[in-house]
């Protein structure tokens, strides 16, 4: 194991995509074991010495930096095994998804969680529960984690398999390698009605306790290995970046394209006519991104990207359906981006992503944090929280940009503040933004997390009673909140 103490050795795992200010601790440790974890937490845990647990630091609201304590690297942590026949990967949780893709897919399979930031830890996707374009279709990190094994504070070792303990009552207990039981109480809140939400620990009816680590931010134990459900890869794809010159022909294509699209995930006749992906660009945004990409067409509305999965026998049909719904709702065709090739696509990956990066970019350059919205509304009130992101914007003077996951009712309003001035009108805004999404019955982080720098915006969506209702599920694993203090909910709570 590696023990890092001089401050240019650790500098780099004090801070993460957020830009946090003030992180500091006294030493990194980086394990080449598992087995390695488990004595660094028990002493830990003696201590009371907290410990933060480092991924590859590209979380967005300062989860991963730590405010004193230890700091765990699970870098070394990256074995990959793929099981063809049964499709799986049984991986070390310091896996780069990259990486993970890569080998996926050299055995031709194909693992859909998708956050933009290729660059991040497997350990980190599944402590975020991370989504991203293909959640769409596919869900998030979530639904492809079979199997975890984690290290609890006390040294043993959680290894659980969906279906493992399973409950609906007031309790529920999960039983370690060692043989001790961990009993916790089961939340009462109702998850929110959108389809995606990482406010908080999870909960659900039935109570799958695997799912309760999915999504902790490092709250509850050190995530050391993860098997994943892989999937069988579609032949080809045809995917399209299509610009709108209105905004209403834009919205009705997207209205159009998934419903074809929902019907089809959850019809058992298999019309395959329908995305797997819709992602969204405001005028700010294409007009942002043609910095990098100047071939973006200039004065349109917004543009979508979408992907189709195809193959030989019902490409030409596919394509022939989409061409009448673009048609349909007038979307700039001859100015359009289309590909049925690899290559290609991944230029339009290129393109999605170039995006978040270069606003972090920009924000940095204007010595300013990013402040990014990461709410998703119910279907039903997605058109109206739309319309109020952009006349609240708009009337604020300040830069912005909305882009992503416009299929499952989830976009980001980033906003550019150019100086201490509009940083605070921002904020102000930002707290405006959120009060509505919850009024609307929508959560505060969709895919984000909580982190440290959500936590107010979590305590206005659950209140109090819930709040505790989570700091009693982590009371219970984690008795002295050494493990990612201050993610989620303040010492107070614990
Ligand atoms: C440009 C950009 C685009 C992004 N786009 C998306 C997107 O589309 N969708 C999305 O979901 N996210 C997105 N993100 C956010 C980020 O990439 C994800 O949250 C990612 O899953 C974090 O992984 P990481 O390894 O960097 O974790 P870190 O940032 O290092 O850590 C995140 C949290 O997980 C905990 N953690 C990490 N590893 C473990 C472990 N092994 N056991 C227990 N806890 C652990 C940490 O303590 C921390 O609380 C984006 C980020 C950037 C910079």
């Amino acid at each position: 194991m590696q023990v890092k103490t001089q401050l240019e050795d650790i500098q780099n795992y004090l801070t993460d995509a957020s830009n946090m200010p003030g992180g500091h601790a006294s030493r990194l440790l980086i394990p080449e074991s598992a087995e390695e974890i488990t004595s660094i937490l028990r002493d830990a845990n003696e201590d009371g010495e907290q410990v933060t647990i480092s991924g590859a630091r590209t979380g967005t609201v300062g989860g991963a930096v730590p405010f004193g304590g230890t700091v765990i690297s699970l870098e070394r942590l990256n074995t990959i095994n793929i099981n063809k026949e049964a499709r799986t990967a049984t991986v070390g949780t310091g896996v780069i998804l990259a990486d993970l893709q890569k080998a996926v897919e050299a055995e031709e399979l194909f693992y859909p969680p998708d956050p933009t930031e290729w660059s991040c830890q497997v350990g980190g996707t599944v402590a975020t529960n991370a989504s991203g374009a293909r959640s769409f279709k596919y869900g998030a990190t979530r639904d492809f984690v079979e199997r975890l094994r984690v290290v609890l504070v006390d040294g043993d070792f959680l290894d659980i398999r969906r279906g493992q303990f399973v409950g609906d009552g007031d309790t529920l207990s999960v039983t370690t390698e060692g043989g001790r039981s961990v009993e916790f109480k089961l939340p009462t809140y109702d998850p929110p009605d959108v389809r995606k939400n990482v406010s908080g620990l999870y909960n659900s009816r039935p109570f799958d306790a695997i799912d309760l680590f999915i999504g902790s931010e490092g709250t509850l134990g050190v995530v050391t290995e993860v098997e994943l459900r892989l999937v069988e890869k579609s032949d080809s794809f045809f995917s399209g970046i299509v610009f709108f010159e209105n905004e209403v022909d834009l919205l009705a294509f997207v209205s159009e394209a998934k419903h074809h699209s929902i019907s089809n995930f959850t019809s058992e006749m298999s019309d395959p006519f329908g995305a797997s992906l819709i992602e969204y660009f405001d005028a700010n945004a294409l007009k942002f991104i043609s910095e990098k990409f100047p071939e973006t067409p200039e004065k349109m509305a917004g543009a979508i990207f979408f992907e189709q999965e195809t193959s030989a026998e019902n490409e030409d049909d596919l394509l022939t359906k989409w061409n009448e719904l673009l048609e349909k709702h007038n979307a700039a065709v001859d100015a359009s981006w289309f590909t049925t090739n690899d290559q290609d696509r991944e230029k339009m990956r290129a393109f999605r992503h170039a995006l978040p990066v270069s606003v972090n970019e920009r924000v940095v350059r204007n010595r300013q944090r990013k402040i990014g919205t990461d709410m998703a509304v119910p279907d039903a009130n997605f058109a109206s929280f739309l319309k109020f992101y952009k006349e609240i914007l708009d009337a604020s003077g300040i830069d912005y940009v909305i882009f992503g996951h416009m299929g499952d009712c989830h976009l980001h309003a980033n906003l550019l503040p150019k100086d201490d001035a509009e940083a605070e009108k921002a904020r102000h805004i930002y707290g405006r933004c959120v009060a509505q999404a919850i009024m609307l019955g929508g959560c505060v982080s969709a895919e984000h997390g909580i982190g440290k720098l959500k936590r107010k915006y979590l305590h206005a969506m659950m209140g109090e009673r819930y709040l505790n209702e989570m700091a009693d599920v982590k009371r219970a694993f984690d008795p002295k909140g050494i493990l990612g203090r201050g993610n989620m909910f303040d010492e107070s709570y614990l």
